[in-house]
């Protein structure tokens, strides 16, 4: 009698389990988490879809906050802080990945992309913001140490030296790095779409959830239009550079973050406003600081010869816009527009 009784409560608390056990496993499928918070300098917001959503979006943010802590230039903790000051140090993976693109970067543009510009933003107060306009002698001697500044990055000892004068600065790269990284945790822990957006440079996972492209507004350097025009993209990163971003006053003048590293004065390449389209988010970083260098001619130049790797939205200070062939089908504006083509 009692072992009759048992078997159908059991296989009612069995069928119960796997219901159970499927409506979580639906959930979590579906999941999906946001959050928006404040690191290097910008507001950034992270969202998700796809199982452990949750704990995907707060691994992604705590590992920002700790990325953060590594390379900042000002945390007397940070491990590029303590680089500057003792000029030999271990490399990370992150310090690894960060100097191999970033000289990279530096010879393919040609120099016009320089992590070792550290000491000419320090001089103009950048670093803290105490800003102000260095003489011009101050500016040739930093520029004259920085064409003869050197890194050397020892694989074998897993070990970085710079020369006496040098000092870096991962400001140009670091948040296109940041959204390597935060792509790659997504992928790795199997989301299916996500939007990473780091204070306007955006980068995107796989499609939304309906299915269409993510679509990413350009933003605008001028202050009467909102944005450039709008992108659908997706598995891509947009990262726009301008000086309009950190700037400062003195008489009649602005002299703004985006040094050339030729002359030691903010960027006077007739672009004010630079976006790179890229698959590779640390590349985009770097070259739309350098693009914003270079001008519109040697950017040309570049994307001829890079076009598989980036596209480019250019825009100038006689109002002219500018995109590259590879974006002619996703990219659109209410502004007229010229396509950059092979
Ligand atoms: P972004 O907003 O990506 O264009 O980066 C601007 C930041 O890059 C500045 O605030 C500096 O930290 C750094 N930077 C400025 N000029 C250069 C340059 N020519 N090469 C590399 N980094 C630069
Ligand atoms: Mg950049």
């Amino acid at each position: 009698m009692i072992k009759k009784k048992i078997i159908p409560v059991i296989s009612l608390i069995s069928i119960f389990l796997i219901l159970l056990g499927i409506a979580i496993y639906l959930q979590n499928r579906n999941s999906s988490a946001a959050t928006t918070f404040f690191a290097m300098d910008t507001i950034m917001s992270v969202k998700a879809e796809g199982p452990d959503a949750p704990k995907a979006v707060s691994r992604v943010e705590q590992t920002i906050l700790e990325l953060e802590n590594e390379l900042s230039v000002s945390n007397d903790q940070s491990i590029v802080y303590a680089l500057n000051r003792d000029k030999h140090g271990s490399l990370t993976a992150d310090t690894k990945y960060l100097f191999e693109k970033s000289l990279q970067v530096k010879e393919m543009t040609g120099g016009a992309f320089d992590i070792c510009i550290y000491p000419i933003m320090d001089a103009w107060g950048f670093t803290d913001k105490n800003f102000r306009v260095p003489n011009e002698d101050t500016l040739k001697q930093l520029c004259l140490e920085l064409s003869e500044a050197t890194i050397n990055v020892d694989n074998e000892h897993n070990s970085v030296s710079l020369s006496d004068t040098a000092m870096v600065d991962f400001g140009g790269i670091a948040k296109g790095y940041t959204s390597k990284v935060a792509y790659d945790i997504f992928k790795e822990m199997n989301i299916s779409n996500a939007l990473i957006n780091l204070g306007g440079n955006v980068c995107a996972l796989g499609k939304k959830s309906d299915g269409s492209l993510w679509s990413v507004a350009i933003k605008s350097p001028l202050e009467n239009l909102d944005y450039l025009g709008i992108l659908k993209i997706s598995d891509k990163s947009v990262i726009t550079s301008g000086g309009y971003e950190r700037f400062f006053e003195q008489g009649n003048r602005t002299y703004h973050h985006i040094i050339d590293p030729k002359t030691g004065y903010p960027a006077e390449s007739g672009l004010i406003s630079v976006t790179i389209v890229s698959d590779d988010p640390t590349l985009a970083d770097a070259l739309s600081t350098a693009v914003y260098v270079m001008g519109k001619e040697e950017a040309t130049a570049l994307w001829n010869e890079n076009f598989k790797k980036f596209d480019m939205i250019l825009y100038d200070d006689n109002n002219r816009l500018y995109i590259t062939e590879g974006l002619k089908d996703d990219f659109t504006s209410e502004l007229e527009y010229e396509i950059i083509e092979k």
